[in-house]
C-alpha cells in the first residue's frame, strides 16, 4: 500500500489501459493535467503509462514525459507497464515507483497479445528481477507482474484456476513484489472471483500483496470488486468514467469506473482517501480530448446520495 493512512488502495490506470486502444492522440499536456487533478483528489496511485515502442502503440510516444510529470506530484505513487526488459530499463532510467510486468495466463494470448510464449515471457520477467536486484537497496523499483486473463480468453474460453496458481508460483518464485489478477476480457464472476482470490491469497497473500484488475465488459465488475474484497484484496485497478474497451468485443465497456468504486469502497465504510466529488468534474477531460469515447459511470449521473458520504465508522467489511 503506497498510503498507510487508507483501507483500500484505488489505482487509476486510466492513461494506460483507457487510452490504450484509442486511436486519437491525448496531448502530453491533458494527460498531465488528468494526473494533476486526480491527485488533487486524492488518487493514492495511478499507472501512467506504459513503455512500448511507440510504432507499436503511438499513444505512448510520450510516455517518459508523462512519467516525469506522474514523478513531480507530490504523495503519488507512480506505475507503468512494461511487457519486457527495454522498456523496464527506460522506466527505471527515469525513476518510476513501479513496474508492471505485462503477462498471460492463456497461452493463445500469450502469443497473440505478446507474441511469445508464458514460457518466454517468465525468462524475459527475470531478467528486469535481475535489473532490479542489481540497483542498491533504496533504489529498487517495486515490480509487479500483471496476469491477464486469469478468468477466461477469447481464444481458450475459461482459464482453469490451477493455470493461473502456477503462473503466480512461477513469477513469485522469481521475485514478484505483488501480483494483479486481470480480467482482461470480463469472463469473471463473483462466485469465481471469490474462489480464485481465496485461492491466490491463501498460497501467496503472506509474500506478495495481490491486486486486482476487472473489466466491466458484462457487467459484473463492481460485484467482482466486492467478491474480491471480501476475500481480502485491497487494492483495485479502475478508469476514470470506465474509459477503454476490449480489443476482442468492440462495443464492451472498458475498465470498472472510478467514480463507482470510489462510491463502493466508500459506502462500505473503507476509506480509499479520494474524494469522489472531486472525480466528476475530471472527466470532462475525456470528454473533450477523447469526444467519441462513451463516458460511462452510474454515480456521475445519479449524484450522490443524501448525506453522502456517510460515518464510515460502521465499516462493514473486517480483514
Ligand atoms: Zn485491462
Amino acid at each position: 500500500m503506497s498510503n498507510k493512512n487508507i483501507d483500500v488502495e484505488c489505482r487509476e490506470v486510466g492513461l494506460r489501459d483507457g487510452i490504450q486502444i484509442v486511436k486519437t492522440f491525448v496531448p502530453t499536456d491533458e494527460k498531465i493535467r488528468w494526473i494533476r487533478e486526480e491527485v488533487a483528489a486524492g488518487m493514492p496511485n495511478m499507472q501512467v503509462c506504459s513503455f512500448v515502442p511507440p510504432k507499436l502503440l503511438p499513444q505512448f510516444s510520450d510516455a517518459p514525459d508523462v512519467a516525469l510529470a506522474a514523478l513531480e506530484q507530490d504523495g503519488l505513487w507512480v506505475s507503468a507497464l512494461t511487457p519486457n526488459l527495454r522498456g523496464a530499463q527506460t522506466a527505471q532510467a527515469i525513476g518510476v515507483h513501479e513496474i508492471d510486468f505485462m503477462n498471460s495466463v492463456s497461452e493463445t494470448h500469450s502469443q497473440s497479445n505478446g507474441r511469445r510464449s508464458t514460457a518466454e515471457a517468465l525468462a524475459e520477467f527475470k531478467r528486469v528481477v535481475e535489473l532490479r536486484d542489481s540497483l542498491p537497496e533504496g533504489k529498487r523499483f517495486k515490480l509487479a507482474g500483471g496476469f491477464a486473463t486469469s478468468f477466461g480468453c477469447s481464444f481458450e474460453g475459461h482459464v482453469p484456476h490451477n493455470a493461473v496458481l502456477q503462473s503466480v508460483e512461477n513469477f513469485v518464485k522469481a521475485g514478484v513484489d505483488e501480483v494483479v489478477i486481470a480480467d482482461t476480457v470480463g469472463y469473471g464472476n463473483p462466485r469465481e472471483v471469490k474462489e480464485l482470490f481465496t485461492k491466490v491469497i491463501e498460497n501467496f497473500g503472506d509474500d506478495v500483496m495481490v491486486g486486482a484488475h476487472f473489466h466491466d465488459t458484462r457487467g459484473l465488475g463492481l460485484a467482482n470488486v466486492y467478491a474480491a474484497l471480501e476475500a481480502g484484496c485491497r487494492r483495485f485497478d479502475a478508469s476514470l468514467a470506465g474509459l477503454g474497451g476490449c480489443p476482442f468485443a468492440p462495443n464492451a465497456t472498458g475498465n470498472i469506473v472510478m467514480e463507482d468504486l470510489v462510491f463502493l469502497l466508500e459506502g462500505a465504510g473503507l476509506n480509499t482517501g479520494i474524494d469522489v466529488e472531486k472525480l466528476l468534474p475530471i472527466r470532462e477531460i475525456i470528454a473533450t480530448n477523447l469526444p467519441d469515447e462513451p463516458l460511462h459511470g452510474t454515480y456521475a449521473k445519479a449524484g450522490a446520495p443524501k448525506g453522502f458520504p456517510w460515518n464510515s465508522s460502521t465499516a462493514s467489511i473486517q480483514d
